[in-house]
């Protein structure tokens, strides 16, 4: 791990403007994925400011009948707040489907949502990778590719978001508030939040230099059945190989995010728009234009199944 220097941020305001004054400094929350990344040399911080004592640890009702989490509860306290598991159960699921308890007592709401990929190759250092450096190429295009995208990928990166809680936030049209360097404050809506690769895989999000995530509001429930389902090599402790995450209401009609297949959360309008004409239809528009690997193309007929698999336990009451 290269040497680096640390401070503690006072305010949320006052962590931006040091974030962005001060040359490679990032913020630090629970460490979970930054610490790995730093002791592998794939990120090299040269400053490190901590948000832990920012008072960004509340789960709120909003006036519009949702929820503000702020952007340092940890996922264990999600997953148990009574009303995350009572109206937005999915999340709660979500997120216990995720990692482990020990490390989902230390990971925050606004980590989860930036922690890296899992790809192999950005992890090994001696391969080249356009996420970790511009330009070098991608050695899982041809390489191994059984745990990468099959939608939304490009040329220069086939990798796949890692996170649970961003799939069931995806499917809640969740939004992300932040504050800037400048002090100004910003709504970005989930969709919008994460980016498909194109040709900069390494710009992951919409977040600009030293803005600073403060929270993620939820609109108010839906109702309906809430189901996430994660397909993964082992019953525990595993990053997904794909995840289904539904809301069913009880006249058929809901919406449908997948985890493991993109870059970010995949969602189709036109699939939830078919949601009362039956899973196939509903995974042949997720789908639609799907480019696997030979390695990676077992994802489409478990996408299908998966999802026939969620839509017939909703039907019957989850
Ligand atoms: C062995 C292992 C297994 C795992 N399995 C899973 C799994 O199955 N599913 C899953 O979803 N996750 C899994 N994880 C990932 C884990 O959920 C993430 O590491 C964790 O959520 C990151 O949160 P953190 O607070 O520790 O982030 P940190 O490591 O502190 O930070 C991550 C990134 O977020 C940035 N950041 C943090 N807070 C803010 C903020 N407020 N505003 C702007 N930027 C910020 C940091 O600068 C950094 O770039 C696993 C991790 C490990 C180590
Ligand atoms: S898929 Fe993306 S992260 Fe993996 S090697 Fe290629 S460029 Fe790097």
């Amino acid at each position: 791990m290269r040497a680096f220097t640390y401070q503690r941020a006072q305010s949320p305001a006052e962590a931006a403007a040091a974030a962005a004054r001060t040359p490679g400094a990032r913020f630090i929350a629970g460490g979970t994925n930054l610490l790995d990344l730093m002791k592998l040399e794939i990120e090299s911080p040269q400053h490190l400011i901590d948000v832990n004592g920012l008072a960004l640890d509340k789960i709120e009702a909003t006036p519009g009948g949702g929820l503000r989490i702020g952007a340092l509860v940890r996922n264990t306290d999600l997953a148990a707040d009574a009303r995350v598991r009572k109206d937005y159960a999915v999340l709660s699921r979500a997120l216990l489907a995720g990692a482990s308890a020990q490390l989902r007592n230390k990971a925050t709401t606004a980590g989860n949502l930036l922690q890296r990929t899992r790809c192999p190759y950005f992890y090994d250092t001696n391969q080249p990778c356009n996420k970790r450096e511009p330009g070098a190429g991608c050695s899982a295009i041809g390489g191994y590719s059984r745990n990468h995208a099959i939608l939304g990928a490009s040329d220069a990166c086939i990798a796949t978001h890692p996170s649970d809680m961003a799939v069931a936030m995806a499917l809640l049209d969740a939004t992300v508030e932040t504050v800037k360097p400048d002090g100004a404050t910003r709504t970005i809506p989930i969709a919008d939040f994460h980016r498909l690769p194109g040709g900069t895989p390494h710009i992951e999000h919409a977040l600009t230099q030293g803005e600073l995530i403060t929270s993620v509001t939820l609109p108010k429930p839906t109702g309906g059945v809430h189901i996430y389902r994660k397909v993964r090599d082992r019953a525990s402790y595993a990053f997904a190989l794909i995840s289904v995450a539904a809301i069913v209401l009880p006249d058929g009609s809901g919406r449908v995010a997948l985890g493991g297949v993109a870059h970010k959360p995949w969602r189709r309008p036109a699939a939830d728009a078919s949601m009362n004409q039956g899973a196939r239809a509903v995974a042949e528009r997720l789908l639609d234009g799907a480019k696997p690997s030979a390695e990676s193309a077992f994802k489409v007929p478990l996408v299908q199944r998966t999802l026939a698999a969620v839509l017939a336990d909703a039907k019957k009451g989850g």
